[in-house]
């Protein structure tokens, strides 16, 4: 069933989703060639925990297995929930930071995609276009319409440009859980999936991959990886509905000021 949430409840997951958009900013601002993963996922630890607040992801725990991590770093053919580790960024490489904060009772939740310095042009163009799906897909929500339209948009964006839309992995209601109904595919038809009304709030996250949409599970049963080995990315905001009109909770502000692209 779909938890709707009152006002205050979307207040609080307002609050948990400013935490999580400065965290997003103090690991941009350690994303360069020879950084390691796990120095992000230390830096963004501490600041969540010096906030009150805890990683959502740390210790969340999938059939009895517990993610040892606050991110998933999930880098080149990895499409989501890599595991962060002494891998050593370089020029080229494409990085997706996905965090999750829970603060008062509440989850938020958010991804973002790096170019780490100069990245082929057919990467920055899949940038672009995963980065303006979400945007598009978030342009669908508003009361009245249905879950079906925003994997639509997101779905009609990207496969247009010759992008492989993943289909297994999906974005989600969220709330007191991490993870709750709806079901947000990236994918979809028109009019389709369940209608979206105030109180409704939502993780979107298009995962597009530069080559086919195929993706297969790495043998740490957690990382995602394309199965013709080419680069994907991944955005993700949280949204509620507020007054019939979709609301972006999280923010990508922190992390565009340390990029200069504000
Ligand atoms: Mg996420
Ligand atoms: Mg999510």
């Amino acid at each position: 069933m779909i938890y709707y949430k009152s006002e205050q409840d979307i207040e609080a997951i307002r609050l948990s989703a400013q935490i999580l958009g400065k965290a997003h900013g103090e690991v941009a601002k350690l994303i360069e060639p020879g950084a390691t993963t796990k120095a992000l996922d230390k830096r963004a630890t501490e600041f969540i925990f010096d906030h009150k607040a805890s990683p959502s992801f740390l210790n969340y725990k999938v059939s009895g297995r517990a993610f040892p991590a606050a991110l998933c770093i999930s880098v080149n053919d990895v499409v989501v929930h890599g595991i962060p580790s002494d891998y050593v960024l370089r020029e080229g490489d494409i990085i997706s930071v996905d965090c999750g904060v829970y603060f008062n009772g509440f989850h938020s939740d958010s991804a973002y995609t790096y170019p780490i310095g100069q990245v082929k042009p057919e990467v920055t163009a899949l940038l672009k276009a995963t980065k303006e799906s979400l945007c598009l897909g978030i342009e669908q929500v508003r009361q009245g319409n249905r879950i079906g339209d925003i994997g639509a948009a997101i779905q009609q964006h990207t496969e247009k440009l010759g992008f492989g839309v993943v289909r297994e992995l999906v974005g989600h209601g969220l709330g007191k859980n991490l993870h709750e109904e709806p079901q947000v595919p990236n994918h979809g038809k028109k009019g389709n999936g369940p209608l979206i009304r105030n109180g409704l709030v939502i993780a979107i996250e298009p995962m597009i991959n530069l080559g086919r949409k195929e993706v297969f599970q790495a043998k740490d049963g957690w990382t995602i990886k394309t199965k013709d080995g080419k680069p994907s990315a991944h955005f993700e905001h949280t949204v509620a509905v507020v007054n019939g009109y979709a609301e972006i909770l999280t923010t990508f502000k922190y992390i565009e000021e340390v990029l200069s692209i504000a």
